[in-house]
């Protein structure tokens, strides 16, 4: 019975069991590493995105989350009810001006670390809605690590942020927070 491409480690992704980190602990039963790998290791695992959508982009990220796309492979599954137990914030769809406080505390009350996706043309841009209503960019109230082009991006390519996203908190040093 042969492996999946995933299984033997073939696939350079920074996903459970397949980082050289997760190789070496399942290989040898024994492993020596920094409290500041393991750190890291558990935070691009477990992103825990909040439970958040404000406009068409929402529909793509839900299904990114069903079981055509499944999100949960890269341990990103448990969409949080509350922000208080959720480190990724992903934009999805237009910022109205009135959606601008609601929005901000929500992102206050999710616990350091935290990261934000800005996800399509409207929360990066405001998209093809250029007047006073809708703000243009979340980045003017928000900080954002990864923007996705697109109306609407389609699953893969939330799946492809998400990915980039993992490397770049495996990248940041576990001591570092953002005010
Ligand atoms: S980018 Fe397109 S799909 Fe996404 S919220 Fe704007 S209009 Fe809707």
């Amino acid at each position: 019975m042969g492996v999946s491409a995933i299984d033997d480690g073939t696939v350079d992704l920074p996903r459970l069991g397949t980082t050289e980190f997760e190789r070496t602990a399942a290989r040898s039963g024994i492993l020596t590493t920094t409290v500041e790998n393991v750190i890291q290791w558990g935070r691009y695992s477990s992103l825990w995105p909040v439970l958040f959508g404000l406009a068409c982009c929402a529909i793509e990220m839900m299904a990114t989350g069903a079981s055509r796309y499944d999100l949960a492979r890269f341990g990103m599954e448990r969409f949080s009810a509350s922000p208080r137990q959720a480190d990724l914030m992903i934009v999805s769809g237009r910022v109205s001006q009135k959606m601008v406080p609601v929005l901000r505390q929500l992102y206050d009350q999710m616990p350091e670390p935290k990261w934000v996706i800005s996800m399509g043309a409207c929360a990066s841009s405001g998209g093809m809605f250029n007047n006073y209503a809708i703000v243009q960019g979340v980045d003017k109230v928000v900080p954002v690590d990864v923007y996705i082009p697109g109306c609407p991006p389609r699953p893969e390519s939330l799946l492809d942020a998400l990915v980039k996203l993992q490397k770049k908190v495996a990248a940041e040093k576990p001591a570092s927070l953002r005010g």
